[in-house]
Order: C-alpha cells, then structure tokens, then sequence
C-alpha cells in the first residue's frame, strides 16, 4: 500500500513517513505515534524508517495471502463503526470485488446495534453473516445471525447465512473469483476460517504447479496465473491458473494423468484464434501444444506429416514449397493444425476434413491412437471426435503441381482477406454462416456494423467480425453478441450459432 503522509509540527514541516496499512484511522494512528516518539527525541528519518517495516497488529487488515487472482484478510472488526472504516479502506486501497464473512460478536452487541449493522457493509459485493460469536454470553431469545443477516438483507444489501463456519468456508471458497479481495470480520473464531482460506489457496498453487515442474521434462514450460488475454487474437480472457506447454507427447500425458488423478479440470488451447475467454478465466490446467517439438511438419512424398501445434501458414508454405497445391486456404487462419482440426476450419470454399487422412489423437487417460478422417465426425466447422480428445497431429494430403501456380493463388487468397477482413484485434467470424446466407451479410443488412459494447464493436469492414479497440472485457464481447444474435432474429427471423467458443468463467 505505502500511504505517504506530512506531518507538520505548529508551522515546522516534520517530514514524510510512510506505512504499509491503509485507512485514515491507520494514518491518524501512525500521526499520533510519530508525535509520540518526537516529543521523545527521536530524529524524523529514524521515525520514518521504523513506521514503514510496521505492518500492524494482527487481526487488524492483517494480509494472510495474496497473489495475483486473490487477497485474503483477517480482521477483527466487530463494532459497525470499525467494520465501515476497514471495508473502505480496504474498497479503496485494493479494488476488486470486495467478498465479505462477518461473524457478530456477543449477542447483547448483536442486539443493541442491530440497526447499525444493517447499513454497515454497504462496500461489500458480496456478504455473509454467520453465527454469533457468544464470547461466554448466555443466548438472548431472537437474537442470533440469521435475523442479523435478515435485517441486513431488508435495509437493501444482499446477504446470505452460513449456520456454522465449516459452511461458511464452503460458501466463501465456492463464490471467490480471480481479482477479489476477501475480507474476514470479526472477534471471535472466524479467524480460523480466513486462515483455512488462505492455506487452501497457499497449497493449491504450490503443490500443483511445483509437482507439474518435478514431474515434467525441463523443456516444457509451467505457468501460473498466465493472463490468457496475451494468448487469444481477441485481446480478451483473465488468467489461467496454471498453463502448461508440453514439450512432448509423454509430458503432455503425464500432465492429463495428474490432472485425473488430482481431480483437476483441463482445457486444451490452440493459438487461441477462435475463443472468447470469460474476465474470470479459466480454472485448472490450460494445456498449449506450442513448443517447437509438438510443431513439426514433416514432408513425405505428397503427404505432410504435421503435428498439432504447427501454424497454419507454415504448412500452407511448405505444401507451396514442395509444390503442392489444397492446401492454400490454411494461409491466412491464424490458428494451429490441433484448433483447424477441432473447429474443421476452412475459407475460399475449402475446409480442413478436405486434405486430412488420418488423425493421430490422445484420448484424455494418456493413450494414443490414430483414426481415419472419415471416422473423425467433421462437418461444418466442428469435429466431434475431438471434444473430448487432443489432437496430436494429421496426415494432410496435398495434389502436385507447379508451386508458381499455388504461389500466385495463395497471394491471390490473401489479398482477398486483406481487402474484406479488419486488421484489428478480433477472433476471425463471430458466428457460423446459416443455410440462409452468410452471417455477415445478415448483419450488415440488419444495420448492425459499427454497433458496440464498451471497447467491443462490429466491424465496419465486415459485418461477422467484432473488433476490440484494446480496452474491451470479454464480457462487452458477449453482451454485443447476444445484443446482434437478438437484433438479426428479431429483424430476419435467423437465429445465429455462434463459431467462436465461449469458454472460462
Ligand atoms: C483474423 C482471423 C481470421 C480467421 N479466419 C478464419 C477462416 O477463414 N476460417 C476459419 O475456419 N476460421 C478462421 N478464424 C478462426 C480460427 O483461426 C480458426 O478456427 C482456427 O482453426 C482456430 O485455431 P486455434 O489454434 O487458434 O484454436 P483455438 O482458438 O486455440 O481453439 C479452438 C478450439 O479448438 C480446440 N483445440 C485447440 N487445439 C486442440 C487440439 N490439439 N486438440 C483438440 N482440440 C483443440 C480448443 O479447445 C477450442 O475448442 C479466423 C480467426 C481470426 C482471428
């Protein structure tokens, strides 16, 4: 935090002090301790140095985790007056949704400030009430959290009841999402639930992410907390808890192993051009085939040997190079062979499925098989055998001929996509072109280019596109989304699908 703050002595300037705990009522505290140790004869630069390595007591905003999704703190605020002072500082200091477990100390505090409370948490989005803390108080008839969270809920602010502290822990772990800040308030043993919270999310993310590290080749990369929004076209998505770029086939097999036995979800991405990926992210492992090893593409005869994480254009270039004409539609899809397969990309009247013969694949228990194209299930940008399946690699089949000839009708492609398609940031087509006519064209008839959400809009160049101006949300992406799904249905009767895959949370 470092809060600086003056302090003037009459018309003498002190000097400059800093502390690491925020709120006024701290800085009032910190002024009264440096006029303290003034009066006392101590210099102003020793005072300064003292109050900044003092984190304060515990219990008071006492920070008991944090890193880049989530911070927990433990306070002891029991009486309305305190409660309001620490939420604001910690809304103002922090950001962020501001989660909320209160539980009241004593039931004649309870019931002589009833009232107060009732409009004490209004910084908290979210906000639990426990039971009474008896603090060797005997019960008071109808006095107890329930009506306390009652009352609180009938002055305006949303609360719920958690009965005990093992629901309560339940409660607040289940409703946590990347970038709250998680208060726990009160006097009594509440503590230990916000130092249970705590563990639980110390233990998560270094037992996985260290145990992914021992058991994984040292070419295969581990992230934590990795901002997927740098890993999709789109600019949009929150973080992933851990991202794993396998370095070969049997790490990427030992990661789906841990993940089973662990009981932990996993997500498999490409170049990440065809994903809407919710702000909260995406829970679990995303697993990226990237590295050069899982990207090879191998010529034999007239048949290319390529593995998932290739990039489209390269193989386009070296079916070009090798002087073979089919594939000269993958130059300009921005993804990898293991997304093109998955979503039977396609462009100028050609589609993955077209060129593939076979389909080398790891089902998700870390075995590996290969199947024919015809047995895959493709059909119109999607593959069935892949939902629940990564995709290794294929065999992709090319027809020979002069490579001028696919050279000149490669560059013919890609001028026609420069000169239709927006350069700015956007996740390729929004929705799947109907039986009726092309999705774009719907939406430039509905009048519906240029419309926008926050920093999402539709491209003016081409109606099935949405661009992102560099500040939207995924959530603006979405709300445009259903606002144009409704607008086309509403005014051409078509309903929409959408291509892109929404995913996260
Ligand atoms: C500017 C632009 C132009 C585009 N033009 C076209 C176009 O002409 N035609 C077209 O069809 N698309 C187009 N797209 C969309 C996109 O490029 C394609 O759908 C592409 O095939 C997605 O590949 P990816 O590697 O980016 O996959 P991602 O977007 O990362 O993932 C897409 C899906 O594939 C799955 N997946 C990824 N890898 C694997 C794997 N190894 N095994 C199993 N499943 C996997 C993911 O889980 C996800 O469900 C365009 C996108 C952009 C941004």
């Amino acid at each position: 935090p470092d809060k600086g703050f003056m302090v003037w002595q009459h018309e003498k300037r002190l000097g400059e002090f800093h502390i690491q705990l925020f709120g006024e009522k701290n800085i009032s505290n910190a002024v009264s301790a440096v006029a303290f140790l003034h009066q006392n004869g101590f210099q102003a630069d020793e005072i300064a140095s003292a109050l900044v390595t003092c984190y304060g007591a515990n219990r008071r905003q006492q920070e008991l985790f944090s890193d880049k999704r989530y911070r927990i703190f433990d306070d002891y605020g029991h009486h309305p007056q305190e409660i309001r002072a620490t939420l604001r500082a910690i809304k103002e200091q922090c950001g962020g949704r501001l989660v909320v477990a209160f539980q009241p100390h004593r039931y004649s505090r309870t019931q002589s400030l009833l009232s107060e409370f009732s409009t004490c948490f209004e910084e908290a989005d979210l906000l639990w009430v426990t039971e009474v803390y008896a603090a060797s108080e005997a019960p008071i008839a109808d006095v107890n959290g329930q009506r306390l969270a009652t009352t609180i809920a009938e002055a305006g602010q949303p609360t719920a009841y958690a009965a005990t502290l093992d629901l309560l822990h339940e409660k607040v772990r289940m409703a946590m999402r990347p970038n709250d800040v998680v208060v726990f308030l009160g006097a009594g043993d509440i503590t230990r639930v916000a130092h249970q919270v705590a563990a639980d999310l110390q233990m998560k993310s270094i037992s996985h992410v260290e145990s992914f590290r021992k058991i994984l080749g040292e070419d295969s990369r581990v992230f934590e907390n990795e901002q997927l929004s740098t890993r999709t076209t789109l600019r949009v998505g929150g973080p992933a808890d851990i991202l794993i770029e396998p370095a070969s086939e049997s790490d990427l097999s030992q990661v789906l192993r841990y993940c089973s036995t662990e009981n932990i979800p996993f997500f498999i991405m490409g170049r990440g051009s065809n994903l809407v990926i919710r702000d909260g992210g995406i829970r679990g492992v995303v697993i990226v085939l990237k590295n050069d090893a899982m990207s090879r593409i191998m010529l034999k005869g007239e048949e290319l040997h390529c593995d998932a994480g290739a990039r489209l254009k390269h193989i386009a270039n070296a079916a070009r190079d090798a002087g073979l004409t089919g594939l000269e539609f993958l130059e300009g899809i921005p993804g990898c062979l293991g997304g093109a397969l998955r979503m039977n990309a396609g462009a100028m009247g050609s589609a993955t499925f077209d060129i593939v013969e076979r389909v080398r694949f790891m089902t998700r228990d870390g075995q590996i098989e290969e199947w024919q194209s015809v047995d895959m299930g493709a059909i119109y940008r999607s593959c069935s055998a892949l939902k629940n399946k990564i995709a290794l690699g294929a065999v992709l089949r090319g027809m020979p001929a002069d490579p001028e000839t696919v050279r000149t009708s490669m560059e013919d492609f890609r001028k026609r996509r420069t000169t239709s398609q927006p350069s700015a940031s956007s996740a390729g087509c929004m929705f799947k072109n109907p039986a009726e006519k092309p999705a774009g064209k719907l939406v430039d008839e509905c009048g519906l280019k240029g419309m926008s959400v926050g920093g999402a809009s539709v491209s003016k160049d081409h109606g099935n596109f949405f661009v992102n101006d560099g500040s939207a949300t995924a959530e603006d992406m979405i709300q445009l989304l259903n606002q144009v799904r409704e607008r086309v249905h509403e005014t051409c009767g078509v309903d929409l699908a959408p291509e892109v895959q929404i995913v996260g949370e």
